[in-house]
């Protein structure tokens, strides 16, 4: 089995890192700077680059890096790697999709439920006023709403979407699912005791889900315009809820920002920004917008279990070079 040289430009879990040194590789987990990246790739003669979202693949990348043999993709999305480019270098280009589906719904379903009881305004609010204006603050969130009945619009229904459904059915939502690719979906609740519950989901069209839900999720791959625009937004419910915790970019958030202000919306939830890593002022500071940094993979489990599969394609790809 080939010794590879492995640099993790965005972090990788300490057990894969110590399974790969264990096996005799070497691993480099630092942060190179995007502009030393090819330098480091070629005097360290880099056999393997692991990247987050974070670091930029691009075809100018690779032209410059000769020994570079795979790059995996800790994560789904692949829209920051030329994969094109790569493939007619040669270069294996490999992701980790399973591993972070669970915590990008539980995400998606702390900013539901936090949204659904103002907890984004009221963590914003309570150190400020909370000792001065306690009642004054009750009673502006005391209109919370139970999610329980009410439904649940998911925008695409992939691992993702599907495991939002099942955290959505389990707090008894109705789920109603757009996919213009999939016909039905099915999902298993498993539960403490070891009962399982199966349950099946036709998809309808995207006018009807927007139309019928009281929170939208989107869970959809990069897309060259946005799934909700200014059309789509109109189409919603009054007073409905929208989540983006796919990719920056599928919700136009300038139209997204005039529904917050308009009423038409009663909260927004944001994982990611169309301009990443520095999204605009007017968003992070809207009231009625809950926000985390691009954070929906970023569990423990989610990290272990990314590192157990990086492992595992990191010995194929060693016991391949001989
Ligand atoms: P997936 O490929 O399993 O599912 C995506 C689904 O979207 C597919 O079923 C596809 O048919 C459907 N789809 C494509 N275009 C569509 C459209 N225009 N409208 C409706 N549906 C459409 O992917 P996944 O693993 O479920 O990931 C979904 C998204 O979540 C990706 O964009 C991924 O980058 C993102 N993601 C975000 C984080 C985060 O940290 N916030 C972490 C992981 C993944």
């Amino acid at each position: 089995m080939k010794k590879l040289r492995i640099l993790a430009n965005d972090g990788l879990a300490p057990s894969a890192k110590e399974k790969l040194e264990k096996a005799g590789h070497i691993v480099y987990d630092r942060k190179i700077p995007q502009e030393e990246l090819a330098d480091f790739i070629n005097e360290n003669d880099i056999d393997v680059l692991v990247v987050r979202s974070a670091t930029k693949v691009p075809a100018s990348l690779l032209k410059k890096v000769e020994p570079l043999k795979m790059i995996v993709r800790a994560g789904v999305g692949l829209d920051n790697i030329d994969t094109a480019y790569a493939k007619e270098k040669g270069i294996r280009v490999e992701n980790t999709p399973e591993a972070s589906s669970r915590s990008v719904a539980e995400l998606v379903m702390a900013h539901l439920l936090g949204g659904a009881r103002f907890l984004h305004e009221s963590n914003r609010e309570m150190p400020l006023r909370g000792d001065t204006d306690f009642k004054d603050l009750k009673k502006q969130y005391s209109a919370g709403r139970e999610v329980r009945g009410k439904t649940i619009g998911i925008l695409g229904m992939g691992r993702i979407g599907r495991e939002v459904a099942k955290l959505a059915t389990g707090l008894g939502m109705k789920v109603k699912a757009y996919d213009p690719y999939v016909e039905e979906a099915s999902y298993t609740l498993d539960f403490f005791d070891g009962q399982q519950a199966h349950f099946t989901v036709r998809t309808e069209p995207k006018e009807e889900v927007l139309r019928e839900a009281d929170f939208v999720t989107l869970h959809v791959p990069a897309q060259d315009k946005p799934v909700i625009g200014k059309k789509e937004l109109e189409m919603m419910k009054e007073g409905a809820a929208l989540i983006n915790a796919a990719r920056g970019g599928v919700v136009d958030e300038a139209e997204l920002l005039k529904a917050l202000d308009s009423g038409k919306l009663s909260f927004a939830a944001l994982d990611v920004y169309e301009s990443e890593p520095a999204p605009p002022i007017k968003l992070l500071m809207h009231p009625k917008v809950s926000l985390t940094p691009h954070i929906g993979a970023s569990t423990l489990e989610a990290q272990e279990r990314i590192g157990e599969e990086i492992v595992k394609k990191i010995h194929e790809l060693a016991a391949q070079s001989g």
